[in-house]
Formats: structure tokens, C-alpha cells, sequence
């Protein structure tokens, strides 16, 4: 029996490693949308070897590129925010949620209307609309299926026990390349060097908050919106060998954990053959050769990301979408070359402290506010 699929980011990290796991069980699937941001080429080679019915550029500029590329096939090409929601609502098996940003929040919001099987990566769209979206699943009746590795890893201990019998939530951390590094260290920082994950292979923004730990600051609203223990419950604990990708500690005393090699294909596996198995090209974890497996607690001086997440998720409404949106920005500007790697939390911290919102009850007003928090960001970035 073959499933439809739309994956939404289809040219990046995250589409990548679920597009090799599709590849081997080609069969299995029916592809229905593919979309990149303006990867035309790419996004339209892909298009072609799946067989696609749509392709869609969310950069409307990238349209004619798309089109050209796709000449002669029977695949539609689109471009532009609306087809990509409209392409999201065709309704498939499974949409996997991979762009990066508030971007993806639309389009998936789109899928989850149409009350299929969401394989969430996209965190910021998680982040930023919160109960919003949290609210449309239920009243859509759509499933949400967490693939980043952390909440797949909490998803799957949670499968041996009820939620109510959770005494705590710990998301591990790898602590980014910058673990070891001192506050001036951490100030002359490059891009090229924030770029260097010591384990995992992902797109540029995810390894800039890795870095930052706002990555981990992300994922703690995310795992409250997924997995609703209460705040205090839901601790962060860095280890650096990224085996154990989280573990939940249920009221017994028993702690289970998932553990892993450092590799996408395994959580988004999980997520595509869901509630069952399937193989994968990953190596076996071998424990003997990695020997020691170490914790230590997060740093929130140097690293200050993960305290302003926990503020925002505690102040909850629009919080959590303003510290998502000024991070954005201020990830691109480090990115560009234009602010120093611990300014980006500041600008973070700033843009919280100025901008206070009432808390967004649509999916138009979570857009307002992250339109309003990059503004408010972007106007810090301007000289004086
Ligand atoms: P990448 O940067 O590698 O890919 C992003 C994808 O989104 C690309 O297909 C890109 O298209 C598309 N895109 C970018 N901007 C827009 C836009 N404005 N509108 C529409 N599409 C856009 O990101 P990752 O795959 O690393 O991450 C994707 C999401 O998954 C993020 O939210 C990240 O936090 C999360 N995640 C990623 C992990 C990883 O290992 N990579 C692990 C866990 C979570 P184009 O190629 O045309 O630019």
C-alpha cells in the first residue's frame, strides 16, 4: 500500500536525509508537493526524480527558473506564500514540516487543517504560534509527530508510560562547538567557526543556535508545547557525545532514554514509518568504542539563550514568538558578518524587554507579532 508525502523544505537538511530514506522505499510512497525557498534547480531535479505532482519556490522571483526546469514534465511549478499554502493543503499521508523559521509556520498550519500526520522539524512555527497550533491539531484532529531528535527520543520513552506519571523531561544538549570557550572567546567568534558542529550535519541557522544554545532554548518551548508536564518538570542537561537524545523520569524512579547515532535519518525514520519501524543506512550505535558518556550542567552565563527561552515560556503569549523572531534576526545579521556572536543574545533580550504584545489567538495575529518583534530587531541592528 503506498502513502502520499509533501515535504515542505524540500532542498534542505532536513529534506535531504528524509528524501534518502523515501529513496530507499521508493514504493512505498506517493510524493505530492516538494518546496524549496528559491533552489530552483535543485528543488526541480527532486521534483522530477519523485515525481512530484507540484513544485513550488516560496520566492515568487525563483518561479520562472522553476518553470523552465520543469519544461516538459507534467509536474505543476508554483511560486509565492499562497501556493505554498495551497500546495500544504492538497493533504497528504504525511507532511513533513522542514522549512526553517516562521517561515513554515503558514504552510503547516495549512497541513494540520487537513487533519493528516505532521512530521514536525520546523520548531520556530512551533514556537512562535504555540497553543495556536496546539489547538488546531485537536480541533483538526491531525497528529503530531515530533522529528527533531530530542522530542522524537521524549516521544518514544513516552510510549512505556502515562503522562501524568512524568516526574521530569531532560533534553540533552551537545553544548555547540563553543562549549569550552570563554565570554571573550565567545565574542570574537566567526560565522565559519559557529558553522562547525562537532556532531551533527545541519543547515546554517539550526547550527548558529546550537551554538548559541538557542537551539535548546527552542526546543524547551517546544517540548512544553508537545508534551504538556508543566515548565518545572522539563530540565536541560549538555552532553557532549549527542548518544542519549533525551530521557523522561517517571515517578517510580525509572529513567528511560533513547539513544542513538548523531543522524537524522533516525528520528525522521521514525516519523515516516510510525507506529511501526523501518530500516535505515545509520551504523549501530557501538558504546564499547565511545566508552564514556559525560553531563555536565548548561552554563547560563556565557550562554544566556536558554535562560531568556525559559522567561519567554514562562511569560507565554507572544513571548515565545518574539524571542523566536529576534533570534532570527539576529542569526542572519551574525551570519552576515554585521554583529558580534554574543550580541545575538542580547538583540534577543532587547527586542523581549521592549516589545510586549498581546498574546495571539490566530494564526494572522502570530504573524503580526513576528513581523513586529523582526522589525523591532532589525531597528536595533541600524546605527545610532
Ligand atoms: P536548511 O536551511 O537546511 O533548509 C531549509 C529549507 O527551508 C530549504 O528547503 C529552504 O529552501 C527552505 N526555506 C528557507 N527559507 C524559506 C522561506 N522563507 N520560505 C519557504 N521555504 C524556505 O534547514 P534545516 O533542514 O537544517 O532545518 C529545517 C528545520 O528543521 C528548522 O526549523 C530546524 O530547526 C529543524 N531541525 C533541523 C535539524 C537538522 O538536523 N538539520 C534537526 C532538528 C530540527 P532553499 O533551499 O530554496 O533555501
Amino acid at each position: 500500500m503506498t502513502r502520499s508525502i509533501t515535504l515542505l523544505g524540500a532542498t534542505g537538511s532536513i529534506g535531504a536525509s528524509t528524501l534518502d530514506l523515501v529513496r530507499r522505499e521508493r514504493d512505498k510512497w506517493r510524493v505530492v508537493a516538494l518546496t524549496a525557498n528559491c533552489q530552483a534547480a535543485e528543488l526541480a531535479a527532486l521534483a522530477r526524480e519523485f515525481g512530484a505532482e507540484i513544485a513550488v519556490v516560496a520566492d515568487e522571483r525563483c518561479l520562472a527558473e522553476l518553470r523552465e526546469a520543469l519544461a516538459g514534465s507534467d509536474i505543476e511549478a508554483a511560486g509565492g506564500a499562497a501556493a505554498l499554502v495551497e500546495a500544504a493543503s492538497r493533504g497528504a499521508d504525511l507532511t513533513v514540516s522542514a522549512i526553517v523559521g516562521c517561515a513554515g509556520l503558514a504552510p503547516t498550519m495549512a497541513a494540520i487543517e487537513q487533519g493528516g500526520m505532521i512530521a514536525l522539524a520546523n520548531k520556530e512555527a512551533l514556537v512562535s504560534a504555540g497553543e495556536v497550533m496546539t489547538a488546531a491539531v485537536e480541533r483538526h484532529g491531525a497528529t503530531l509527530l515530533p522529528t527533531d531528535s530530542e522530542h522524537n527520543a521524549i516521544f518514544q520513552c513516552l510510549q512505556a508510560g502515562r503522562i501524568e506519571d512524568v516526574r521530569a523531561i531532560t533534553l540533552t544538549a551537545s553544548g555547540g562547538p563553543f562549549r569550552d570557550w570563554s565570554h571573550e572567546q565567545l565574542k570574537a567568534a566567526t560565522p565559519a567557526q559557529a558553522l562547525k558542529h562537532p556532531n551533527w550535519d545541519m543547515g546554517a541557522k539550526i547550527t548558529i543556535d546550537s551554538a548559541t544554545m538557542m537551539n535548546k532554548g527552542l526546543e524547551y518551548i517546544e517540548a512544553h508545547r508537545l508534551f504538556p508536564v508543566g515548565l518545572e518538570k522539563i530540565r536541560i542537561l549538555v552532553h557532549p557525545q549527542s548518544v542519549i537524545h533525551s530521557m523522561v523520569e517517571y515517578r517510580d524512579g525509572s529513567t528511560l532514554a533513547q539513544l542513538g547515532p548523531s543522524d537524522m535519518r533516525v528520528p525522521i525514520a521514525s516519523c515516516l514509518a510510525w507506529p511501526g519501524r523501518m530500516n535505515t543506512p545509520c551504523a549501530p550505535l557501538d558504546l564499547a568504542a565511545l566508552g564514556t558518556l559525560s553531563f555536565f550542567a548548561p552554563d547560563e552565563e556565557r550562554f544566556p539563550a536558554t535562560r531568556l527561552a525559559r522567561e519567554a515560556a514562562e511569560a507565554g503569549g507572544a513571548a515565545p514568538a518574539v524571542l523566536s523572531a529576534a533570534n532570527e534576526v539576529a542569526v542572519a545579521a551574525f551570519l552576515a558578518g554585521k554583529v558580534e556572536f554574543t550580541r545575538i543574545a542580547l538583540l534577543v533580550a532587547e527586542t523581549m524587554a521592549q516589545l510586549h504584545c498581546p498574546a495571539p489567538q490566530t494564526l494572522s495575529e502570530v504573524l503580526a507579532v513576528d513581523a513586529e518583534a523582526r522589525r523591532v530587531a532589525a531597528g536595533m541592528l541600524e546605527p545610532a
